[in-house]
Parts: structure tokens; C-alpha cells; sequence
């Protein structure tokens, strides 16, 4: 009878799909800005710009830590032209509207709904997963999950969770802050937010985040769902922890401003995952920061890709648009692996695709219904990065991510829809995980990093050894062939942002330009030293390639400005190269990253021989 209504379901989301919604509408919240002055947080700065607005301005910061601040003024003030002047001001680093967002649901016709009861009497004796019926394997990780780890925690950003729900209480899945006094009203933990013990209802500004929606409880049992069994008559104690933060209101829109401050809350109180099933047209740059702080933070996020069936690389939605090291943005498939029909994509920007369409999960009420979207696909990767992140804790968020994109499926129609073409597997990310368990307890024996002129020549033991020193004499680059030893990083111990680019050695000023650049078709593995760094390659052309990994500068681990080197494998590893390079700071990308300065024409050439059908970009 599931299967026949899930059908039932499917056509009726066919028939309504042709009928697709249009873009959001170019909106913000009448009379509120957000404004991020220069420098560390200033008071005076804040009071100055209310005493401007005649004391009517009413203001607060969105985090404890940085200068960004929402500001209410009048709902007749003209704010387009209050940021234009805002921008002119010395003081002020950025002035936005506060733009509104969307969850990203698609509205399902089939709305039926399911008790417990009925649930558990049809599919809980087969202990399977039955939220979808795509090959995901999730019952087969579950085979694989390691009994004694710690359930990370996963923020759900969205219309809260209804965590009355029996799901929810029998599995104890719900988060609770240990440092708060339940109703003392006292801020116990000193984090800004009294009473706060299961989470936060930004929209409401209260501690009360239960769903007056469906939405966020949906989403919340997709992604317990991926841990465990929830159809189950006897609940398992949960093996991941639901953090509701509340931002969206009961009709399913909210402000970027309340995004802001759920993403710092989830940030700051442990989240190890966050789940964005929601957007908007707008740029915003105190919305990219935030999710910014989760990256620099070691947060895996997860963004719904959208539901207008368009090209994300041409017409970005946000958060799914915005290039954070630690982000997957997530298509929706169904349970034939096609792209759904009203599923964004993006060869470039979507990373990669779950099941999404007629997904059966919780409901406020004790009940449970279908629903479709890439509001339903997101949850499934959030869950299953929780599980990677429980069976591997030492993985930084952009591991998880990459581990994530390189262990799904790789569907053929994919390819020119997502970056890695890939439909999620949490079996094989399971196992991928696993794998990773040694690599991240990997812990040599840290070399201080410095220029190659003065680091001292390695004893011929640690060149047989860990792999930290290497000679690399023989390629090219100055200083090459004088036997001088470098020392190599170990990215994949360390939690680490990275753009990076190999270059050619080329003189003048925006060479780069002057090459025609090509869509990587294939994995080209990377090592350092002898640990693979885990990371996605993006582009390549006759200037070198583009590839995205992890860094972590600012524990000092790297040094800016330093020479590494690294071997590049081809995918089948047959063959490799390696390469030299220094630390830089990427503008474009707002992360730092490894430019390989001296690649010779022959690397060139092995690694565009690696790369397979190349696509222009
Ligand atoms: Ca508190």
C-alpha cells in the first residue's frame, strides 16, 4: 500500500511540476538592514548610527564575536537609499538589505498524512529504509556504523522540530545544552540566550523552537532516518542529535538576519553538521561570512540546491550559490536516480544529488507524509555527513565533503548536472569513513615549517620514513637539483581551507585569462608527502589546474608564503608528478590556497593527459 500511494504520489507531483513556481521575488524586510562596521565590534560605531536615525533605530548584534548588527529603523524609510549612504561611510565594511528567504519545499498534492501507528504496522517489521526507494544502501551502512561513538550534532536551520514527536523523544535524538538551567531564566552558559536548552526560535525570539509548520520536523526525521531504523516499533537510542533552531515563521519565510544568528548558534554550541533546506535570490554577504565562521569553524553544510528546475551556475540561489570551502549543495533525485524535475542543478556549483522526490518522514502530531524537494534531498546528505563524522571525528568539514562527493554513485545523467555526478551512497561513504579513521588519527610528528633555504637537510631515515621530508631534487623549479630538501605538509590531518591553483610559469600580470579553461571530467588524486589530500579538482587549462582542498592556517600548521611539495597521481594511478608551491591568499576565493609557481610543460601535459573529455568552460 506505501509503494501504490508513493506512486499515486509521483504522479501527482508529475502533473504539478508543470506548473513550476517562478523565482522568489527581489525581497527584503521593510525598514531593516544589516550593517558589519570595520574593525572589532564598536558600540560607539552602533550608537553613533542610531543617534543618526533620531534614537528610532533599534539594533543587535548577530554574533557575540563579530561587528555585524541588525538594524530596525522605520518601516518608511527608504532602505535602498539608507544603504547607499551607508555605503559612502568610512566606518562601515559592508550594508545590505535584510533579504528574505524561502524554505525550499515543493508543495505536494498527496497530502495525506500517517499516524504512528499505521506507520509502524506496515513497515517497521522490515527494519529497512523506507524513506525512498533509490539504491542509497542507507540500511546496509547502518550494518556498518560503529556502536560506541559519540551522535554528532547536526543544526537544523529551518521552521523548528516538533521534538514531541514519539521519533524524536523515544530515540532521545533531541540536543540538549547541558550548561543551561532549564526555566531559571538565567543565561547559565553566558551565550546570549536564556534557557536555551533544546535550541532557539529566532523567528520568535524565544527558547521554544517546536514547528508550526512541517517542514523543519520533516527534514529532521530525514536526516535520524539515515542513523537508524525510524519506522521501528522500539526506537534505538538516537545516533545523531537534532539542534532546532527556528528562523523560518509558519508560512515558510524568514529574514537573513535570523539566519545569521542561527548559523553563529549552531557554531558555537557544538553542531558538527548544518542543514540549510532553504534560499533566496539575493546575495548577501553577512549571510556568506556566517557560513563562512561554520567553515573556519569545522561545520559541514548542507544546502538544498532549489526547486525551479534552473542552472545554479547561471542563476544562483543562496546559500546554495555561495563557494564555502565545507559546503555541498544538494540536488534532488527520485527513486529511478533522474534528476527531479523541478531539481536545480549545476555542473559547477551542485555537488551532488539524493533522494528527493516522495520522501516519507516525520510530521508535527505524531504523524508522518510524503514530500518533495531539494528541502528533502539536503537532509539525507546532512545525515549522512553526521554518520561520516561520527565514525571519523577527526575529519575536518571539508574532508567530509570531499569524502561525500567521491564515495556516491555515479550516475551517467548526473554529469552535466553536478560537480562530482554523483547520487549519495551511505554505504560506501560508511566504509569510506572508516577508512579515514587511520588517516585522521595520522599524527607525525609535526616538522616547523619553513623557507626551503633553511630547512635543515633531512636524514636519509625520515626521507624512508614518515613522509614529512622529501627530496625533490630532480623537479624543476629553482633551487631544484641542489638537492635542498622541502618539507611537505600532511593536509589530511589537518582541517584545512584550500583553493588552489597550479600555474605554469608564466611572467606579466592576468595570464591566466589569456587560456582557455576546461570543466575536469575525471579525479586527479593529490598527495602530500604520502597521505592523499581529499579534494575536488575543478578546472584545468594550458595556465595549470584549478582543485579545491583544505587548509588550516590559522593554527599556525601552515605558513603563508611557505613551499610545499606535492605528488599528483593520475586517477588510476599509474602515473604521477610532482610539483612545488606556496601558500597564497585567494581574493576571489576568500580562502588561502597552494599556487604551484614552477610546473613544467611535462607535468602539464601528464596531467591534461589524466584528465579524460574535456569540457570548455
Ligand atoms: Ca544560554
Amino acid at each position: 500500500m506505501m509503494i501504490h500511494s508513493r506512486l499515486v504520489t509521483l504522479f501527482a507531483l508529475l502533473c504539478f511540476f508543470s506548473f513550476a513556481p517562478t523565482a522568489f521575488a527581489q525581497d527584503f524586510v521593510p525598514g531593516e538592514l544589516i550593517v558589519k562596521f570595520k574593525g572589532k565590534s564598536n558600540h560607539k560605531q552602533v550608537s553613533q548610527f542610531q543617534s543618526k536615525m533620531g534614537g528610532a533605530a533599534q539594533s543587535r548584534a548577530l554574533s557575540v564575536k563579530s561587528n555585524v548588527h541588525h538594524f530596525k529603523v522605520s518601516a518608511y524609510q527608504d532602505i535602498q537609499s539608507l544603504i547607499h549612504e551607508l555605503r559612502q561611510d568610512p566606518n562601515v565594511e559592508y550594508a545590505e538589505p535584510n533579504w528574505i528567504l524561502r524554505r525550499a519545499e515543493v508543495v505536494d498534492e498527496d497530502n495525506r498524512t500517517f499516524s504512528i501507528e499505521e506507520v509502524r504496522s506496515q513497515v517497521s517489521s522490515s527494519g529497512s529504509y523506507a524513506q525512498n526507494y533509490a539504491s542509497v544502501k542507507v540500511t546496509e551502512a547502518w550494518a556498518q556504523v560503529s556502536i560506541d561513538a559519540a551522535a554528532p550534532v547536526v543544526a537544523i536551520i529551518d521552521t523548528g522540530v516538533d521534538y514531541s514527536h514519539p521519533i524524536f523523544s523515544q530515540s532521545n535524538a533531541l540536543w540538549t545544552n547541558s550548561k543551561e538551567v532549564p526555566g531559571n531564566g538565567i543565561d547559565d552558559d553566558g551565550n546570549g540566550f536564556i534557557d536555551d536548552v533544546h535550541g532557539w526560535n529566532f523567528f520568535g525570539d524565544n527558547n521554544s523552537p517546536i514547528d508550526d509548520d512541517q517542514h523543519g520536523t520533516h527534514v529532521a526525521g530525514i536526516i535520524l532516518g539515515i542513523g537508524q531504523d525510524i519506522f521501528a516499533t522500539t526506537l534505538a537510542s538516537a545516533r545523531i542529535k537534532i539542534m532546532p533552531l527556528k528562523f523560518l515563521g509558519a508560512d515558510g519565510s524568514g529574514s537573513t538576519s535570523d539566519a545569521i544568528a542561527a548559523i553563529h548558534y549552531a557554531v558555537d554550541n557544538g553542531a558538527r553538521v548544518i542543514n540549510n533546506s532553504w534560499g533566496g535570490p539575493n546575495y548577501s554577504q553577512g549571510l556568506h561570512d556566517a557560513l563562512k565562521y561554520a567553515y573556519d569553524h569545522n561545520v559541514v553544510l548542507v544546502a538544498a540546491a532549489g526547486n525551479y528546475g534552473k542552472n545554479n551556475d547561471v542563476e544562483p540561489l543562496y546559500p546554495a550559490g555561495y563557494q564555502v570551502p565545507s559546503q555541498l549543495t544538494v540536488a534532488a533525485t527520485n527513486d529511478w536516480d533522474n534528476l527531479a524535475s523541478f531539481s536545480n542543478y549545476g555542473a559547477t556549483t551542485v555537488h551532488l544529488a539524493a533522494p528527493g522526490v516522495g520522501i516519507f518522514s516525520t510530521i508535527p502530531g505524531n504523524s508522518f507524509k510524503f514530500m518533495s524537494g531539494t528541502s528533502m534531498a539536503a537532509p539525507f546528505i546532512a545525515g549522512l555527513a553526521a554518520m561520516v563524522v561520527r565514525e571519523a571525528p577527526n575529519l575536518s568539514g571539508y574532508q567530509v565533503k570531499s569524502l561525500l562527493m567521491s564515495s556516491g554513485d555515479r550516475i551517467a545523467t548526473l554529469s552535466t548536472k553536478t560537480v562530482s555526478s554523483n547520487r549519495a551512497n551511505a554505504y560506501t561513504s560508511l566504509v569510506s569513513s572508516k577508512a579515514q579513521v587511520a588517516a585522521s588519527s595520522y599524527n607525525p610528528e609535526y616538522v616547523a615549517a619553513a623557507p626551503a633555504s633553511r630547512t635543515p637537510a633531512a636524514t636519509s631515515d625520515e626521507k624512508k620514513g614518515c613522509g614529512l621530508v622529501r627530496d625533490i631534487g630532480e623537479y624543476g623549479g629553482p633551487g631544484a637539483g641542489t638537492g635542498v630538501m622541502i618539507v611537505s605538509f600532511i593536509f589530511l590531518t589537518l582541517p584545512i581551507v584550500t583553493w588552489f591553483a597550479v600555474r605554469r610559469k608564466l611572467k606579466g600580470q592576468n595570464v591566466r585569462r589569456k587560456h582557455q579553461r576546461y570543466l575536469m571530467d575525471s579525479e586527479i588524486r593529490i598527495f602530500v608527502g604520502d597521505k592523499e589530500v581529499l579534494g575536488q579538482t575543478k578546472t584545468i587549462g594550458a595556465g595549470g589546474l584549478s582543485f579545491q582542498t583544505n587548509s588550516m592556517i590559522e593554527t599556525g600548521q601552515i605558513v603563508p608564503g611557505e613551499i610545499l611539495t606535492m605528488s599528483v597521481q593520475s586517477p588510476d594511478g599509474s602515473g604521477e608528478v610532482q610539483v612545488q608551491g606556496k601558500i597564497v591568499w585567494s581574493q576571489k576565493d576568500h580562502s588561502y590556497g597552494v599556487q604551484f609557481a614552477n610546473v613544467t610543460e611535462s607535468v602539464i601535459s601528464h596531467i591534461r593527459s589524466w584528465s579524460g573529455s574535456l569540457v570548455k568552460t
